[in-house]
């Protein structure tokens, strides 16, 4: 993703704790006090400008969603759109996905989206893929017993890569779509590359995979 230098970021996303948790907050095991409730606890590692958990926020009221985002100057645009969405079971977190354990304790979350994650295609960064397996070993740390990575993307090298590395890790595939917008799949909420690239006609892939006892 481009990155555009944004300066004022760090101040904007200070000046809001309540909608981005700071980082330096004691968050880890605290999730059900700070939404308020002991609702399941959705997370997306890679959030962007937060369109998918904003819409997911809003279609599921008794979830609470958790938009992680490593960059500053993207958290931001996330921030307008949940302020202007007033949704209270959504929060952000400008933490890098790699850390997820310095933030929730096991078992506090129940699922985990991946969008269009970077797909680092040359192999020498393998290791930097959200779906690579010292990644799935995290998620699989955070979940309690048979929680699941949702994900979604357009492109296929990634795709391809990340079916073989759940399926390596001994994980369930409940769902494989080759053609989410033509398929019978219901509810689903885009995220901005989805809209970009299926504007443009690119088909896009989506899985369901489950951690196994
Ligand atoms: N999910 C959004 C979508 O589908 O429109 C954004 C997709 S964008 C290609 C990938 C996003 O993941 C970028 O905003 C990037 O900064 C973020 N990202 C990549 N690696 C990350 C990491 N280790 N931790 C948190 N965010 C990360």
């Amino acid at each position: 993703m481009r990155l555009r230098n944004k300066p004022w970021a760090r101040e904007k996303i200070d000046a809001h704790p309540q909608y981005i948790i700071p980082e330096s907050s004691n968050v880890k095991g605290h999730w059900h006090d700070i939404f308020g409730n002991n609702n399941p606890i959705h997370i997306e590692v890679g959030t962007g400008k937060g369109q998918f958990v904003t819409g997911m926020a809003k279609q599921n009221p008794d979830i609470n969603y958790i938009g992680i985002e490593l960059y500053e100057s993207v958290i931001v645009s996330a921030l307008d759109l949940l302020m202007e969405a007033e949704v209270p079971n959504l929060k952000l977190l400008n933490v890098d996905g790699s850390d997820l354990l310095n933030y929730f304790e096991k078992g506090e979350v129940k699922q985990v989206y991946l969008n269009f994650s970077d797909p680092w295609p040359k192999t020498r960064h393998t290791k930097r893929r959200l779906t690579y397996k010292s990644f799935l070993n995290l998620y699989e740390e955070l979940m309690p017993e048979g929680g699941e990575v949702h994900f979604k993307t357009d492109n296929q090298g990634l795709f391809e890569y990340s079916l073989k590395s759940f399926s390596e890790y001994g994980m369930m595939l409940k769902y494989v779509s080759l053609d989410l917008h033509n398929s019978e799949f219901e509810g689903n909420v885009m995220t901005e590359y989805e809209e970009k690239f299926s504007a443009k006609g690119q088909r896009i892939y989506r899985s369901e995979a489950k951690f196994q006892p």
